[in-house]
This record gives C-alpha cells, sequence and structure tokens, in this order.
C-alpha cells in the first residue's frame, strides 16, 4: 500500500501511525479514513434546537423590532429562510408583510 503525499506541504516521505498519518517534514498528522469536513458549511439551529435548512418555513418566537424603524415584527409572524449567513444576523429571510430581512436563527422556530 502506497501512502500518500503530505496535503499540506507535498512532502513524499509520510509515514503511518494508526490510525495517523504523519509528515516529518512539517509534523502535520491526519486521519486518511475521516471525512474531510467542510468548514465553510452553515449549521443553524432554531430556538428548539432543530437544524435548519435553506427554503425552511418559520415563524417568530418574539415580537421584533426592525433596525431602523418603528415597525415590529409580531410573534408568530411567518418568514421564509432565502440563505444562510455568516453573521450575527444569521438568515436572510422573506418576513410575511414585511419582505426581505435578516434575523437571529435562535429568535425562529420551524413551522
Ligand atoms: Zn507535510
Amino acid at each position: 500500500m502506497s501512502l500518500p503525499e503530505c496535503p499540506k506541504c507535498g512532502s513524499e516521505y509520510v509515514y503511518e501511525d494508526q490510525p495517523l498519518l504523519i509528515c516529518p517534514e512539517c509534523a502535520h498528522e491526519w486521519n486518511p479514513n475521516e471525512e474531510v469536513v467542510d468548514e465553510d458549511a452553515i449549521i443553524l439551529k432554531d430556538s428548539n434546537g432543530n437544524l435548519l435548512a435553506e427554503g425552511d418555513k418559520v415563524t417568530l418566537i418574539k415580537d421584533l423590532k426592525v433596525k431602523g424603524s418603528s415597525q415590529v415584527l409580531k410573534v408568530g409572524t411567518k418568514a421564509t429562510i432565502k440563505r444562510f449567513v455568516d453573521g450575527d444576523h444569521d438568515i436572510d429571510c422573506k418576513v410575511d408583510g414585511a419582505g426581505d430581512m435578516m434575523l437571529k436563527s435562535q429568535f425562529v422556530k420551524k413551522a
């Protein structure tokens, strides 16, 4: 069995130390059987701990003031998640009666 090159520095002097592969040149260690996790994937949960997905319909669990206006989104207002965003307000939603808005996943629950 031939060992792969080091994914970090490309060294071919990788050796095996079960269950890991180790690179002597840059000291990188990794498990070749482990799935590579996409660290960019955003995993969001609603207020009940249910996983959210883009396209999910959610309802607000509390009244939310709309930044920069006097509008208040009432508890129970329905919204559809358009996409996840990496940030404080982590879901970009289409809110019934209010249009597109950034919300926080902890203030919604799956409808
Ligand atoms: Zn290396």
